[in-house]
């Protein structure tokens, strides 16, 4: 397309195209073949340059564009807004995944689209983004040793199809899983091959519940090797609100407290039941035994574990029996380190 200009976040690792930025009064908007529809407030998009850094930074970039193509932009909220003030607090942490994340994120990426379309993944403009390789050739090198050294991936023959925004035709292929790869893929959704810890939903800002969970974070480390974590450790999170959904997906299990009836944390709660990640509600005992605080009623068939400050002990012990028949372990798994 004529009208098309190269993409200040992606074009120099996943060669993304964006339309022409347009002003819609203290806004740039711009839609990238890779990154999806960003806004820019004027600060940001003035200064991005010297936020995000130029030519020594690819690996910041790409790990922005990684961000912003895998954002959900189900619902009203189709462009995502950057601000300078959100670009500074994130420019430290923007990281890409590990190849073994990547790994999981695309046997995810092929694994839902076959289970919707009912036919193979085809490789579009953001998939290496989405992934979250480096660069093409980064993405190669991880597909082809799921298909030849593990077996997980079909790789059908490479399609050539015309590219409207780069206006030419270029070469995609087309990917499916085989048993082995399906095999994986509802394990992982199972939280069996998800990262190393398990999220915790909660609200913020009380000190009772964070000073119970600084206690007995380091006994459920020790008796199953999983660690808890929370959205404040994924410090990431300032970039973009809903990278949490990414926290939950790889996390191995969801750990909801229900003492303060936080909305967000039901919502968090719901979502990993949907992912059929394993949920383990918890709830302070005197708040649970409270009228006005009781949670809410359709979390009632759930197990729900008590915690009391005090008690950290006998805690400990429920969850991370909870914890192990949650993720069918048989016995304590040894910390990672
Ligand atoms: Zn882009």
């Amino acid at each position: 397309m004529a009208d098309s200009v190269t993409c200040r976040i992606c074009n120099d690792t996943y060669g993304g195209f964006a339309t022409l930025p347009q002003d819609f009064g203290g806004w740039y908007a711009q839609v990238c073949n890779v990154c999806g529809p960003i806004g820019y407030s004027h600060e940001a998009w003035d200064d991005f340059d010297v936020i995000i850094g130029r030519d020594s930074d690819r690996m910041r970039r790409a790990a922005l564009a990684h961000l912003l193509s895998n954002a959900d932009r189900e619902g009203e909220q189709k462009f995502y807004f950057l601000n300078r003030e959100q670009l500074s607090a994130g420019r430290e942490t923007l990281s890409l995944p590990t190849p073994s994340v990547q790994r999981l994120n695309f046997i995810r990426m092929i694994g839902d689209h076959v289970l919707k379309e009912g036919q193979p993944f085809r490789q579009s403009p953001d998939t290496v983004a989405r992934v979250g390789a480096f660069s093409n050739e980064a993405f190669q090198a991880l597909h082809g040793q799921l298909q030849h050294d593990k077996g997980l991936i079909r790789v059908s023959d490479n399609e050539r199809r015309f590219d409207e925004i780069r206006g030419k035709e270029l070469w995609f292929s087309s990917f499916d899983l085989t048993l082995d790869g399906w095999d994986l893929y509802e394990a992982e959704k199972r939280g069996q091959e998800a990262g190393h810890y398990g999220f915790v939903a909660l609200q913020f800002g009380q000190p009772i519940l964070d000073s119970f969970l600084n206690a007995i974070g380091p006994g459920i480390l020790k008796e199953t090797g999983y660690e808890l974590k929370d959205v404040r450790e994924f410090s990431r999170a300032g970039i973009i609100d809903n990278i949490m959904r990414d926290q939950i997906r790889n996390a191995a299990f969801v750990v909801a407290d229900l003492t303060h009836g936080n909305k967000g944390a039901y919502w968090e709660a719901g979502y990993a039941e949907g992912l059929g990640k394993p949920v383990i509600y918890i709830c302070e005992r005197a708040a649970f035994n409270a009228a006005d605080t009781r949670p809410h009623f359709d979390t009632n068939h759930c197990t729900t574990i008590m915690w009391e400050t005090g008690q950290e002990a006998i805690f400990i012990q429920d969850m991370a029996a909870t914890i192990r028949r949650s993720l069918g372990m048989t016995s304590p798994r040894p910390a990672s380190t």
